[in-house]
């Protein structure tokens, strides 16, 4: 069992925090190097009002796929041969990115407008 005493002796007093110079630092999980914005370059000033924190999330299809008969009447063995093969030479992160991508974007006020009224732009 920990007892209070334990605990606070752990973190001696004296321990310094990590410096914050920048405000949203704490709710961005930012460092010290200037947030830009991701279309334009605008630097970014947090406490302002005048950003967006944009997050993306893709997933693949996630349905099962169609199985055919003709699929059932496959070789098993062949086919994951097959598909072991063409893995061989792709990393783990590189599959990973195939089927789920999750990444965080700033824009600035003007950008965003731009961006929200055709996020799929072509
Ligand atoms: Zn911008």
């Amino acid at each position: 069992m920990i007892h209070r005493g334990q605990l606070a002796r752990r973190t001696p007093p004296t321990a310094k925090r990590p410096r914050r110079t920048r405000k949203g630092h704490e709710i961005f999980g930012l460092n010290d190097e200037p947030l830009l914005c991701h279309r334009c370059g605008e630097e970014l000033r947090p406490g302002e009002g005048s950003f967006y924190v944009v997050r993306i999330e893709a997933i693949a299809d996630p349905t099962p796929p169609n199985i055919s008969a003709e699929d059932l009447a496959r070789d098993f063995e062949a086919e994951l041969e097959r598909i072991f093969e063409q893995m061989r030479d792709v990393s783990p992160q590189e599959l990973m990115d195939q089927v789920y991508r999750r990444m965080t974007i700033h824009l600035c006020g003007r950008c965003y407008s731009e961006w929200i009224e055709d996020p799929a732009g072509r």
